[in-house]
């Protein structure tokens, strides 16, 4: 019997204290099958976790780096926090292999890997030009 993915109480404790992320909330992620593995033709690798709320967040799992507002409120302001709940989710994922997988064109990578592309904000409308 396989049971991957049923983690030893003293697991779950040992990774909590280690990463201090809502761990809980990251197996939620595991067990909804929310993370998917995004690769292009030139290699790039990006996660995308699809959030509770139903909200993709892209996630670099090599600097830890995850979209979501936790993260850019949390993790980056305050040093006692590593990983939001995304990226834990990503590695867990990987760990137990049970990643969905899909190939998009590079064009379409970078746009997922540009910031902000999908809410524009403060954006000035392009006033004709006076002399
Ligand atoms: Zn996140």
């Amino acid at each position: 019997m396989e049971d991957i993915l049923t983690l030893p109480e003293d697991l779950l404790s040992a990774l909590h204290f280690v990463f201090k992320a809502p761990l809980l909330q990251a197996l939620d992620l595991v067990d909804n099958k929310s993370v998917t593995k995004i690769t292009c033709p030139a290699g790039r690798i990006a996660f995308q976790v699809l959030g509770s709320s139903g909200i993709p967040y892209i996630c670099l799992p090599s600097s830890n780096f995850c979209s979501c507002q936790y993260y850019s409120f949390t993790v980056l302001k305050r040093n006692d926090v590593d990983l939001c709940k995304h990226v834990l989710a990503v590695l867990l994922s990987c760990a137990m292999e049970v990643c969905q997988e899909q190939q998009v064109s590079n064009d379409r990578m970078t746009q997922t890997l540009t910031p902000g592309h999908s809410e524009p904000e403060d954006e000035q409308p392009h006033h004709s030009r006076q002399t």
